[in-house]
């Protein structure tokens, strides 16, 4: 296993690979049921190979993954070898007094006194308003002295102007988490965004470097692609070693559901050196990437300039949920998503009134409210 180290924390090495407790082997097809032996199998088999960094947060798997995560550190005897990752949900946060609500019965579900990486969860424009406005970093500028929490940051899901913001205006933070592969090097903070981060000497830890899992289970014609290389390679190993391949991400996280699954991240994290990536290889990457936009029926770019919309249309994220549905033919899984998250809160298609302001902020002159009505269609 390779070891790489935050600008800010030079003494704590943390593997290039991180154990995500988002997406555990599950009883039932119960999301909020754990198989806790095949969970256990996967920790047990990522501690020894190295793996150091544990991320989970308040809602994944219903709640059950904080506290399964405090169990199987507790049955592992491995609290002390690992370092422990958590997000606070701040959507859920109301009152100044939520912060340490939250934080207490995250401390309690994981069996601790000490988080060593808390995150304010998913930050977006409104959620990091609600952050300033309800001072969550003062309380947790306390929980840091007292020593509740080790280190601080964010993780994040808006444009990249949204990103730029939220960097410059804490210089406290230490880390961040952001969605980054090699389909989404623009999409949300993007390969400007790690770049930016780093500037500061903020060191970027990076989710879904298989976008899902489907960058995992590519289809025919992109293994040929691949196979052109010469040598065997997993589609994943291409990912993740796209991913590691940027010197200012620090550790990229995995939901691992095996041990096998465990064992073959770990051997590519043991060679994924920065900047290692031949020319070739990059070009390899880049078609591959090519063959998926060009089955995206929407050309947008999630770059974010239509934003805001005055309706709250969420466009870049409609416009990526329609797109990887289409381009990955995983409309079931994203459609529910779409109904779950965006539809609701109005930030869906449907939410739409052609009011037109967002057409000539568009660089790539997408007829926005038609693909929305096509991508609200698809998707529900
Ligand atoms: S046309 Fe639709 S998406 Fe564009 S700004 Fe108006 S309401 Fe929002
Ligand atoms: S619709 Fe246009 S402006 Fe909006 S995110 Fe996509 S490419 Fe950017």
């Amino acid at each position: 296993m390779l070891y790489r180290r935050f600008p800010k924390i030079p003494n704590l090495p943390v593997s290039a690979v991180g154990f995500g407790l988002m997406r555990l082997p599950v009883v039932d097809g119960d999301q909020t049921r754990i198989d806790e032996a095949a969970a256990d199998a996967a920790l047990a088999a990522a501690l020894d190979e190295g793996v150091n960094s544990i991320d989970t947060a308040y809602p994944y798997h219903g709640g059950a993954s904080e506290r399964y995560a405090g169990a199987a550190l507790e049955r592992l005897g491995a609290r002390d070898k690992v370092l422990l990752a958590t997000k606070c949900p701040v959507w859920l946060v109301k009152e100044e007094a939520d912060w340490e609500k939250f934080l207490s019965e995250q401390l309690s579900r994981l069996r601790t006194d000490r988080i060593d990486f808390y995150l304010l969860h998913a930050l977006d424009a409104s959620r990091w308003e609600t952050v300033k406005r309800l001072k969550g970093l003062e309380h947790f500028q306390k929980a840091l002295a007292d020593g509740r929490i080790g280190h601080l940051g964010f993780s994040f899901h808006d444009s990249l102007p949204v990103f730029k913001t939220i960097v410059d205006e804490y210089e406290g933070w230490e880390f961040c988490q952001v969605q980054y592969n090699y389909l989404d090097t623009a999409f949300q903070a993007g390969s400007e965004g790690l770049a930016y981060a780093a500037a500061r000497e903020i060191g970027s830890i990076v989710m879904e470097p298989l976008r899902g899992g489907a960058l995992a289970r590519v289809p025919d014609e992109v293994k040929a692609i691949f196979s052109e290389y010469g040598k065997p390679r997993m589609a994943a190993e291409w990912a993740l070693r796209f991913a590691l391949e940027r010197q200012e991400v620090i550790t990229v996280l995995s939901g691992m559901g095996s041990a096998d699954q465990v064992r073959e991240n770990a051997a590519t994290a043991s060679s994924a050196r920065p900047n290692s990536m031949t020319s070739r290889e990059l070009a390899l990457v880049e078609r591959a990437a090519a063959f998926f936009r060009e089955r995206m029926p929407v050309p947008c770019t999630t770059c974010g300039y239509c934003q805001p919309c005055p309706s709250g249309v969420a466009i870049p994220d409609v416009f990526d949920l329609y797109n990887t549905a289409v381009a990955f033919g995983t409309t079931a899984d994203r459609s529910a998503w779409y109904r779950k998250a965006y539809v609701p809160a109005g930030k869906g298609g449907d939410a739409c009134v052609s009011c037109g302001a967002c057409l000539p902020k568009c660089p790539q002159g997408i007829a926005i409210p038609e693909k929305l009505a096509a991508a609200h269609a698809h998707l529900s």
